[in-house]
Parts: structure tokens; C-alpha cells; sequence
């Protein structure tokens, strides 16, 4: 109502970062952009906002992005200290020489590469377990997944598809 005055000049500089209600802007800020575990009655207010508010729908798409590369990042760290554990395991019965000192000398090195690869696993594990709770990742992710799995099923042959189970 007031800003019919600087609204025009507003809107001109910065197209993008006007919320257009600064209050359920506010709360979904709040939220991370997250309306994943609202109930539905509720959460059809904050979907009318985010479809008509371009603001919120930017910042709504940049937190699941950061949330996606944030589990990516953390699977595959786990997946290359998991590799890095077993590369150490595979190679460290090498150490059986009949040099005793090199022996004990190549074990305390194996050991501390080993305890520096669980320590990794440990905290990517952990990072993937922060991010995989706190986030929507794990609804968004199903939603992607099953967005892809309907492409996939569009182009698979009519007569392979009708053996496969069906994408709702
Ligand atoms: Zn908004």
C-alpha cells in the first residue's frame, strides 16, 4: 500500500530480491526454505507464495543445492576414505618383510594412515547424517529420483516397459 512510491524505482535495481510478503517470507527464511514436513493445509499457503514470489523460490532452489552438494559431498568422501581402508588392508600384508625394524617401521605407518582413513569415515559419515536429518534432502532426492525414473520409463521400449514395475 505505501510503497507505490518506491516500488518502482526498487523493483527497477533489484528485480529479484523483493519478497512480495515479507512476513511468510520471513518465516520460510526460517525454515531454510523447507515446507517438506509441514501438513498440507498448512504447506498450501507457503506453495502459493513460493509459485508467485520469485525471491523465495530463488532462495528456496539455492538451499536445496547447497543441501544436494552437501550430501554429495559427503557420500563420496565416505565412499574414498571406505577405499582408502581398504586399499590399506589389501596392501598391508605386503609389510612381512624380514626386516624386523622396516616391518615395525611400515605398521606404525599403515596404523596411522589407517586411523587418519576411520577418522574421515567417521566425520563424513557423520556430516551425511547431519545433512540427510536436517535437511529435506531425502524427500527432494526422492523427487528428483522419481522424476528421472519417469523419464527413464518414457523412453524405455513399449514392449520392455510393460515387464517393468510402473512409476506412478
Ligand atoms: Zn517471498
Amino acid at each position: 500500500m505505501m510503497n507505490s512510491m518506491t516500488h518502482s524505482s526498487a523493483s527497477h535495481t533489484l528485480p529479484e530480491s523483493e519478497c512480495t510478503d515479507q512476513v511468510v517470507g520471513d518465516i520460510l527464511s526460517s525454515w531454510r526454505y523447507d515446507i517438506s514436513g509441514l501438513n498440507p493445509e498448512m504447506r498450501r499457503d507457503y506453495e502459493h507464495h513460493l509459485e508467485e514470489c520469485s525471491h523465495c523460490s530463488h532462495r528456496q532452489q539455492l538451499h536445496r543445492t547447497i543441501d544436494v552438494v552437501l550430501i554429495s559431498l559427503s557420500t563420496v568422501s565416505t565412499f574414498v576414505f571406505l577405499l582408502a581402508l581398504a586399499i590399506i588392508h589389501k596392501f598391508a600384508p605386503l609389510q612381512h618383510f624380514d626386516v624386523v625394524r622396516m616391518y615395525t617401521h611400515n605398521l606404525s605407518f599403515v596404523l596411522s594412515l589407517e586411523s587418519a582413513a576411520v577418522m574421515g569415515l567417521l566425520v563424513s559419515l557423520l556430516t551425511w547424517i547431519l545433512v540427510a536429518v536436517a535437511t529435506p534432502v531425502p524427500v527432494y532426492m526422492k523427487g528428483v529420483a522419481l522424476e528421472q525414473a519417469r523419464v527413464l520409463q518414457d523412453r524405455i521400449p513399449e514392449e520392455l516397459r510393460d515387464r517393468l514395475p510402473k512409476i506412478s
